[in-house]
């Protein structure tokens, strides 16, 4: 099978043949249609993940999945030739978090597709089949791919963890991947989006996308004080995770107002003033990728055209490299998309 993997931090990935898989008991073959690249795609390839120097190398990346399933188990509830996003949290189902529904955080992860374990720059995969997500054939997919991390990981920030509300002032700080899928669900939920980006062309994809108002960083506090009659956003999505732009979204929220990091960096520590946390009431919030119910929920959200996947172009699995550096200086306007195999009659 053909696969392009890390081999070395330091350098680009390198096209491997990797045997046939041959799929655990109980396992579902999946053949990997296209493969979405995130920037964590860059971050693992580059070494730079909090679990980088203990990854085996070579490694395989790719976590924004589309299929078919190739072969599939009695009873998985799974047949040939369906389509399929893969969750890539393979979480153990029996820890504290795990039982008290929060696979998402789970303390003993048995797979973490394209992070720790194989991923989707390869032909073929072998997936348990509570991982699978069915998906509607009429969406392509390239289209489908980029639901499987950016869209469904906005949609638990907006929907989930921000609880944004119709009518409200939202704020997405970072109108890339996840930025541009947040925008369209915090419209769709019937809030007002103004977006901050420092790149033209990511914040016309902003207005393009229904933001009320799209700026640069140094223009953001102002255009929430205009928006809001001066009381500041009701939440704010931070996607970038640099310290200088956490600390951009404390001040651009109102009293009360919560504010949602989706980005990370190693090595950023943002700094808050007290007082402003806590005699404004500010609420400060993690978001970690999606729950199972919350994919499911994005795919209904692009099957019913309230959100398009952002693609701005589909490569195949070779360009990988391409792709990452692509994204890495910036230049990717939502999603690249690899194009692994094709669908097969
Ligand atoms: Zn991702
Ligand atoms: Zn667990």
């Amino acid at each position: 099978m053909r696969a392009m993997a890390v081999v070395d931090y330091t350098q680009p990935l390198r096209p491997i043949d990797v045997p046939e898989i041959i799929p655990p008991a109980g396992h579902v073959r999946v053949r990997v249609l296209a493969c979405g690249v995130c920037f964590s795609d860059v971050k693992t390839a580059r070494g730079h993940m909090p679990f980088s120097s203990g990854l085996r190398l070579p490694h395989i990346p790719g976590h924004e999945i589309c299929g078919e399933v190739l072969e599939a188990p009695e009873g998985s509830g799974f047949r040939k030739g369906d389509r399929v996003l893969v969750y890539n949290y393979w979480g153990c189902g029996r820890c504290p978090m795990c039982r008290m529904g929060q696979e998402n955080l789970c303390l003993n992860l048995q797979g973490w597709v394209g992070f720790t374990s194989p991923g989707g720059f390869q032909e073929q995969l072998a997936v348990p089949p509570e991982r699978l997500l069915p998906l509607p054939s009429e969406i392509p997919p390239e289209q489908a791919a980029p639901i499987g991390c950016a869209v469904a990981t906005a949609y638990r920030a907006v929907v989930t963890r921000a609880a944004i509300r119709p009518g409200e002032l939202v704020g997405v700080i970072g109108a890339g991947g996840i930025g541009l899928h947040a925008i369209q669900i915090a419209r769709a939920v019937g809030a007002r989006v103004i977006a901050v980006d420092i790149d033209p062309r990511k914040l016309e994809a902003a207005r393009a996308l229904g933001a009320v108002e799209a700026v640069f960083p140094e223009e953001a506090e102002s255009a929430a004080r205009r928006w809001s009659h001066g009381i500041g956003l009701d939440a704010v999505l931070e996607t970038v995770g640099h310290a200088d732009t956490v600390e951009l979204a404390v001040r651009s929220v109102r009293r009360g107002g919560r504010v949602i990091g989706v980005g990370y960096r190693m090595g950023d520590a943002a700094s808050i003033p007290t007082p402003r946390w806590v005699l404004e009431e500010i609420t400060l919030m993690g978001s970690r990728y999606a729950l199972r119910h919350e994919v499911e929920h994005a795919i209904r959200l692009v099957a019913q055209g309230l959100v398009r996947p952002v693609v701005d172009a589909v490569l195949p699995l070779e360009s990988a490299n391409e792709a990452l550096e692509r994204l890495e200086r910036g230049q990717v306007i939502g999603r690249v998309v690899l194009r692994v195999s094709d669908t097969q009659p």
